[in-house]
């Protein structure tokens, strides 16, 4: 006989998962509002075509890591890549967290780390940050000689918050750590630095994360890879599963890198609708914060922030509610979109808090 179980208490995540609620103009999730280029679909049909699809993909994904490499200037060695920074994460913590071992974050941040690192058995340590959403050095040193974790999570920018970490910070945290530093880069093109820079033999334990899914505006393609020293890379290999990369998706990143250019045209374009959103904030009854990524995050402060997002959902326009989320009272954040959607969001936000011109 056999029966159900009940789920393992520890799968819960509450408030994460974004509601896929159909809205005309969708900027929930900081995915690109612009597809990658036309040519970039045609090549990769005529990759498609070439796929020997009854033969499992090549394990070791190395014409993609040798090109993500090369992008980067680094070795093969070098990179990791996954389905999504997501799973690159998930290999990390099940490669160097688990039983008995302890990961750092400092909250508000991404979700997925701690929901990760808790999944993994990994024992979860917050730290807190300072009123402009950074990461305090002097706590983060105080912490890592405190707590001792095995690894300790930097986003930069920051989601929800689009803040990005100074260098010396970056390098000051990865200085007193004994452990893993990863620093998740998924909005990484869209602010000035990039932790990449910092990587050297003696911080051997600095991992920087990228994904495909913002900037190279290829979210379903879910691709995402790390670059550390080859011991790290070579942990996560024994932590992923077998094949785990297919072959769609290791030929539409070695296409993907062929149109740097048209990446850095539309990072250029969001980042330029980031001002403008930024300004029309700066009109409306709300405070906000600088972003250094594709959102910004913005709390009402005529309205309730639930009521909000409902006025703005039923004007059409679907933003991220993160108003429940612990340090985040009353904030909700915005996805830049295109120069229509963002228009668009303007007007409802203006509607909504009673500010119509
Ligand atoms: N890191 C951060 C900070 C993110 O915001 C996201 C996506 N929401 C991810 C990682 C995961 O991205 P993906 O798995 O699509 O690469």
């Amino acid at each position: 006989m056999s029966g159900l179980v009940p789920l393992r208490a520890d799968l819960e995540l509450v408030g994460y998962h974004s509601p896929q609620v159909a809205a005309p103009v969708r900027l929930n999730t900081n995915e690109s509002p612009y597809p990658p280029p036309e040519t970039w679909r045609d090549d990769l049909v005529g990759e498609i075509e070439r796929i020997a699809f009854n033969r499992y993909p090549d394990r070791e994904a190395g014409e993609l890591r040798r090109a993500v490499a090369e992008s980067h200037g680094v070795r093969p060695e070098e990179v990791f890549c996954a389905n999504g920074s997501n799973e690159v994460l998930q290999c990390l913590l099940l490669a160097f967290g688990g039983p008995g071992r302890r990961a750092l974050i400092f909250e508000p941040t991404y979700a997925l780390h701690s929901h990760i690192a808790r999944l993994s058995g990994t024992e979860v340590v917050a730290g807190g940050r300072g009123p402009d959403f950074r990461v305090d050095p002097d706590q983060a040193e105080r912490l890592l000689a405190d707590v001792n974790p095995e690894i300790t999570f930097l986003c930069s920018p920051n989601n929800p918050t689009g803040t990005a970490e100074r260098p010396e910070v970056v390098a000051r945290v990865a200085d007193a750590a004994a452990g893993l530093v990863v620093v998740d880069e998924a909005y990484g093109q869209f602010s000035r630095s990039s932790a990449m820079a910092l990587r050297s033999p003696e911080r051997a334990g600095l991992v920087v994360v990228r994904t495909f899914s913002k900037t190279w505006a290829m979210a379903a393609c879910r691709l995402g890879y790390l670059v550390a020293d080859s011991a790290v890379v070579a942990g996560c290999e024994a932590a992923a599963l077998p094949y785990h990369l297919s072959s769609f998706s290791q030929a539409a990143g070695v296409l993907a890198l062929r149109y740097q250019r048209e990446m850095e045209a539309r990072v250029a374009a969001v980042a330029e609708e980031r001002g403008r959103l930024s300004a029309g904030l700066a009109d409306l009854p709300v405070e906000w914060w600088p972003s250094d990524a594709n959102f910004i995050l913005f709390r009402p402060t005529a309205r309730e922030a639930t009521a909000v997002w409902q006025g703005l959902l039923d004007a059409g326009v679907l933003v991220r509610d993160c108003s429940s989320w612990d340090g985040l009272g009353g904030c909700l954040r915005v996805t830049v979109g295109t120069p229509k959607e963002n228009d668009r969001f303007l007007k409802a936000l203006g509607h909504c808090l009673g500010d119509a011109p």
